[in-house]
């Protein structure tokens, strides 16, 4: 029977099973598995790896494994759709829920290296595993709990879109294989697989992203000049404190992304100004769904700065003094 789902359970055998997601796998547990061995290569590492073929289902188009069972295992994901296996959403979301850096190697040699090394500290884990979400903050394991589905979406393995009827060109009628359909415009055309297993440039993550930064009050302001996140309900703390929690929760930003942080502690606020919008963004996201930002043992509340009174050209380059006027009524609303 192949292994559902329990990465740890299957991690000893990864030749002879592929780890999968209860999605993937389909409804009926005793799925009959081609195995073909060293059959493609692996679209992460470029190396062979044992390819698995099956039908998921009445209706269902045929799956097969995409990528090997050590890149599986280094990010945690189905061998066949990418997405995380314990949560069932994409690499992008997860990792910015629990603040870990998506690092990716640049070049074929980088990568060799870097999936030799992770191979290294899996061999040295008890369960072979590299992933470990236990290890992350608590807040964002539950948005992730909440995003997640919690039962397998069967939906995914059907055929896909026959692109022919999409032209209005398919001549095969009820006899295609394919589904007759008008595709929904939701960022999936838009995905690339190697992006996705790093979590990156994944527009489907930057919807479920943006959307749950939404539904918490978290909406990016119109005004792309507003770079400034508030911490609204900090305890007495340093700059030093905040950038050390700033990198602990967002770890893919550089101090030198952060152009200005002031800490107003009368009003228990710090404003911290972004070089970049998107970095603002990104981080805005990020904080929204681990609910906030933990500083020196109190968890802050983030929200977004407001744009500044209309004085002209100037107040795209202002420095933190005008920001911090320009922003004060905002935390005057806490
Ligand atoms: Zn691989
Ligand atoms: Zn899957
Ligand atoms: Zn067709």
């Amino acid at each position: 029977m192949p292994a559902k789902h329990d990465i740890n359970k299957v991690g000893v055998e990864s030749s002879d099973f592929p780890i999968l997601c209860e999605t993937c796998l389909g409804p009926n547990p005793y799925v009959r598995m081609s195995k073909q061995e060293f059959g493609s290569e692996c679209k992460i590492c470029n190396r062979p790896y044992t390819v698995f073929r099956w039908n998921p289902g009445n209706g269902a188009r045929f799956k097969k494994t995409e990528i090997c069972t050590t890149c599986s295992k280094i990010k945690g994901v189905c061998q066949t759709c990418l997405l995380d296996l314990e949560f069932g959403l994409p690499v992008q979301v997860r990792d910015a829920a629990l603040g870990r850096k998506n690092q990716a190697p640049t070049s074929d040699i980088n990568k060799q290296f870097y999936i030799q090394n992770l191979e290294k500290q899996m061999a040295d884990s008890p369960d072979g595993m590299s992933f470990d979400s236990e290890v992350a903050n608590k807040s964002g394991r539950e948005m992730l709990k909440n995003l997640a589905r919690t039962d397998p979406y069967y939906k995914r393995n059907r055929p896909h879109i026959c692109s022919f009827f999409v032209k209005g060109e398919c001549k095969r009628g009820g006899e295609c294989p394919f589904r007759h359909e008008i595709p929904e415009e939701n960022g999936m055309q838009k995905q690339n697989l190697v992006d996705r297993y790093y979590g990156r440039n994944d527009p489907v993550a930057k919807k479920i992203l943006r959307e749950q930064a939404e539904s918490k009050g978290m909406k990016a302001p119109e005004d792309k000049t507003v770079t400034t996140l508030l911490f609204l309900g900090l305890p007495t703390c340093t700059e030093a404190e905040i950038r050390s929690s700033l990198a602990g929760a967002c770890p893919w930003v550089k101090p030198t992304d952060v152009r200005s942080l002031t800490i107003v502690e009368a009003s228990h606020c710090a404003f911290v100004n972004f070089t970049q919008r998107s970095m603002a963004e990104r981080s805005a996201e990020a904080l929204s769904a681990q609910s906030g930002i933990e500083v020196s043992g109190k968890r802050a509340k983030v929200v977004w700065g407001r744009s500044r009174p209309q004085k002209g050209k100037a107040a795209a380059s202002a420095g933190a003094s005008s920001s911090v006027a320009a922003t004060a009524e905002a935390s005057g609303s806490s």
